[in-house]
């Protein structure tokens, strides 16, 4: 079976190691040569950003170091064992943006990805390359190699609401930890890119096609803004079924409640299921589950209600069943 998967970074890893256990492929590291089931990742680069001088990709780490074993498990995001020795150098310097915090570790993946950019390899090169080393067991594909980056558009903090300005997503979210009023998002470059081929591919390919339980807004909703992967979705022969971040009107884990209002969607499981909206009415998704207790009509998608809280491994593999069940597939 070929299942597709669209995922942001730290919610969308989680939920990657629960889809290759329900395939029964081991969740951390490769499966074998002959397994009968292939994963494909469909990875936000919404977040990238040029820091230091380097390119900072952080849902396609996140996704790398938590399916090749490499993440702190704590942090859940950067290198387990990570030192801090260049951040503190870069302190002592003063040096811009101190808000922003690279592991030692962490650095090496940057110095590879960013001499490679450099020498002319596309980011999806650049991926495989990474990928040689982490073995994720599954196809990781950013969206698209152009840049596609969110930014932010805030009034100007130093004139107040009299103007606005647009800033970095990574600036308002790891800087302003989400708390400046932000009037809209704006996918910086989506006029010029096109959706990777491959990803294109991996879902007109597919027998399931999932959207992770993400950030439906910069991590799925970013994906969305590639020109060629709406459409890519809609004339998917596979059914598409998303699963909800959204449980009892909260984000489960981080800061996502923050982006909805800005997009004037509700903090609900139903608020986002209608927002993507139900295939049958022009919009993306087959099928929507939304957790145990939470109540959703989306207009053209069936809606089941099953846990949804990815505490372990197993509670997220049941998860990625249900959806699998939910898209008509069955893993034998
Ligand atoms: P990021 O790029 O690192 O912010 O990660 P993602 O966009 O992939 O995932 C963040 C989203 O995952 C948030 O909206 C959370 O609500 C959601 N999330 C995190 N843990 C869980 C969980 O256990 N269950 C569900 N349903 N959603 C979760
Ligand atoms: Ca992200």
């Amino acid at each position: 079976m070929r299942v597709t998967v669209l995922a942001g970074g730290v919610g969308g890893a989680r939920f990657l190691l629960g889809v290759k256990a329900a395939l029964g492929l081991p969740a951390v590291g490769p499966g074998p040569d002959d397994a009968p089931h292939e994963v494909t990742a469909v990875v936000n680069v919404g977040d990238d950003a040029w820091m230091h001088g380097l390119r900072i990709t952080p849902d396609i780490d996140s996704c790398l170091y938590t399916l090749g074993g490499g993440i702190d498990p704590e942090r859940g995001w950067g290198r387990a064992g990570e030192t801090w020795a260049v951040r503190d150098e870069l302190t002592a310097y003063g040096a811009e943006p101190s808000w922003f915090a690279l592991g030692d570790r962490d650095i090496a993946t940057h110095l590879v990805r960013t001499r490679m950019l450099r020498a002319g390899y596309r980011l999806s090169d650049v991926v495989e390359a990474l990928c040689h080393r982490w073995r994720p067991g599954v196809t990781l594909l950013p969206g698209t190699d152009d840049r596609v980056e969110t930014h932010v558009v805030v009034d100007d903090p130093a004139t107040g609401p009299q103007a606005q300005k647009a800033i970095h997503f990574q600036e308002w979210w790891v800087r302003h930890r989400a708390e400046l009023p932000a009037h809209r998002f704006v996918a910086v470059g989506a006029d010029e890119a096109t959706v990777l081929p491959a990803v294109r591919e991996a879902i007109a390919g597919a027998d399931a096609v999932l959207l992770a339980p993400s950030n439906p807004v910069v991590s799925i909703g970013a994906l969305l803004e590639i020109p060629g992967l709406r459409d890519a979705l809609q004339t998917s022969p596979a059914r598409v079924v998303g699963l909800s971040p959204i449980v009892a009107g909260r984000a489960v884990r981080g800061m996502a409640d923050a982006c909805l209002p800005v997009i004037g969607v509700p903090t609900t499981a139903e608020g986002v299921g209608r927002h993507y909206g139900g295939r049958a009415e022009g919009g993306l998704l087959d099928g929507w589950l939304v957790h145990t207790g939470d109540a959703a009509h989306v207009p053209g998608a069936e809606v089941r209600a099953v846990p949804l809280l990815m505490s372990d491994v197993d509670a997220t593999a049941a998860m990625a069943r249900a959806a699998l069940d939910l898209c008509g597939t069955r893993v034998g």
